[in-house]
């Protein structure tokens, strides 16, 4: 049983001002595992003065001096893998082996970042102009709980990177990795005030770094109705924001694609964090010529996605988060046989033998029509529609007929085509054959799925201004 009343403001554990106690469920059994003391506005307003004190040196830092800090805190989360791994997988159930790769992926935004801002010319001039890259002064960062720590991770990389200081604000629901995120923080010795932490509720902790007019900037993974919230709040303050939001991404089947390797590999994209992903590709789009030989492979690779103990290395898919979350799920497996569409495979309930916790079936819809709930809403769980195209433009209308554009795959035989398709789709990011990563490419929307971009140098323009100066 973990005791979590500490806050971190200043460099120091700053016992917590707010007092509502909140339990830490393991979702996997429902057992309670800790219990968390939840920030107030009043410890928010402790962690953004320290923030704005510490600024005003670390505004000044040289690139080498940030590139150091970074080379540190790469070290420190590097030596907490294991620690961060177990932690993920305890209180959010994430699946053991992707937890590792997420974490491993945290780590990997530090040099990423340093990287990035080596490559950055922060000067230019030309005749008597000289423009300069400024930070944009304290950034309050903001998590959800499905990658909490890789999403502290990536947002410090790339404000320390930029000559910001932080006040960050968890989701309350990963408060184990949180903890040792801080110690992290702590290992890496950041002058006091740089990186301040405090565990707490969106409505408070989160709704005080909109609104306090010393916070510059916003950076925020989340939910489309969180971010526009912090849009709209945070335009009183005039604040700078990066909004990282939902998904419904496609992944476009060609019709030469060797079903033997794209079926599993669009699997894979489904139900990767146990469907708890932004970026799952939880539209399949098949050609009408290929659906039965798909349908038949979907089945057969089923077997390869079996649920389970998330700290069992067989296991790929885990419980869903929280109670809530689960019931978010049913509802949409439920709406979509209301709609209509046909279960392949798994469907409403929990998985037999897995009552006690907050597990979902893997569920793959067929025949669903891409106007329907299930193909337009993000459900956030392992439920994938498999939709049928007629033509190449006709596959491409339909991925891009959607509110979201973070993600999307291609997946074909021909690579020409196979990019000539990539490039119509509207998102940030497409991925052809398979799902991989780029930790210098850029992370992000179009369109509902977000506002600005992360990873690399684009993570670290997001927290920069730029100053001219022209003299006469
Ligand atoms: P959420 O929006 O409910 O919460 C996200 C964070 O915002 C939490 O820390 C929460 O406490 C905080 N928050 C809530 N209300 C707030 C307010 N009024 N002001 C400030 N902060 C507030 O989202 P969630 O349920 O934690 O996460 C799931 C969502 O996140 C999904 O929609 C998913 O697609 C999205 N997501 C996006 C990305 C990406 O990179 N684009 C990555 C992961 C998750």
């Amino acid at each position: 049983m973990t005791t979590i009343t500490k806050h971190y403001i200043n460099g120091e554990y700053i016992e917590s001002h707010g007092r509502e106690v909140m339990e830490i469920i393991n979702p996997t059994n429902c057992q309670v595992i800790g219990r968390v003391t939840l920030g107030d506005e009043e410890d928010t307003r402790r962690a953004i003065a320290a923030a704005k004190r510490a600024f005003v040196a670390f505004g000044q830092t040289t690139k080498e001096e940030r590139v150091s800090y970074l080379r540190r805190l790469h070290d420190a989360v590097s030596a907490r893998v294991d620690d961060l791994t177990h932690a993920m997988v305890e209180e959010y159930g994430g699946v053991a082996q992707f937890s590792r790769l997420i974490v491993e992926s945290g780590a990997k935004a530090f040099p990423a970042a340093a990287k990035g801002l080596e490559e950055l010319s922060m000067t230019e001039s030309w005749g008597k102009t000289t423009v300069t890259l400024e930070p944009v002064g304290v950034a309050g960062l903001i998590t959800a709980w499905n990658a909490n720590s890789l999403f502290i991770c990536l947002k410090l990389a790339s404000a320390v990177a930029a000559g910001c200081t932080v006040v960050i604000k968890p989701s309350e629901m990963s408060s184990l990795q949180t903890q040792v995120m801080i110690e992290c923080v702590e290992a890496a010795k950041l002058p006091k005030g740089v990186c301040n932490v405090v565990i707490g509720r969106g409505g408070t902790v989160g709704a005080e770094l909109v609104r306090n007019p010393d916070v510059a900037k916003i950076s925020f993974t989340g939910s489309v109705a969180v971010g526009q919230s912090i849009m709209r709040d945070g335009a009183t303050t005039m604040k700078r924001v990066t909004l990282e939001l939902g998904g419904k991404s496609p992944t476009i089947l060609l019709d030469d694609a060797a079903l033997e390797q794209a079926i599993p590999a669009a699997l894979v994209m489904a139900f990767m964090n146990s469907g708890q992903a932004c970026a799952a590709g939880t539209r399949l789009l098949v050609p009408k010529s290929r659906v039965a030989a798909v349908r038949q492979a979907i089945v057969e690779a089923m077997l390869h996605f079996p649920v389970g103990n998330p700290a069992d290395p067989r296991t790929v898919v885990g419980p869903m988060v929280s109670q809530n979350q689960y019931e978010r799920v049913q509802s949409y497996i439920h709406k979509g046989i209301e709609e209509g569409a046909l279960i392949l495979a798994g469907g409403e309930g929990h998985p037999q033998g897995f009552e006690a916790g907050y597990f979902v079936k893997p569920t793959v819809f067929v025949n669903v029509k891409n106007d329907m709930a299930i193909a337009q809403e993000e459900i956030f769980g392992p439920v994938l529609c498999v939709i049928a195209y007629d033509s190449e433009d006709d596959a491409i209308r339909i991925a891009n007929e959607s509110k979201y554009g973070l993600h999307a795959a291609v997946l074909g035989t021909d690579l020409q085509r196979a990019r000539r398709v990539a490039s119509q789709i509207r998102s940030g990011r497409v991925v052809i054959n398979g799902m991989t990563d780029d930790p210098q490419a850029p992370w992000g929307g179009f369109k509902f799925s977000g506002v600005g971009r992360e990873y690399g140098r684009y993570g670290i323009e997001a927290f920069l201004e730029t100053r001219a100066i022209i003299e006469s």
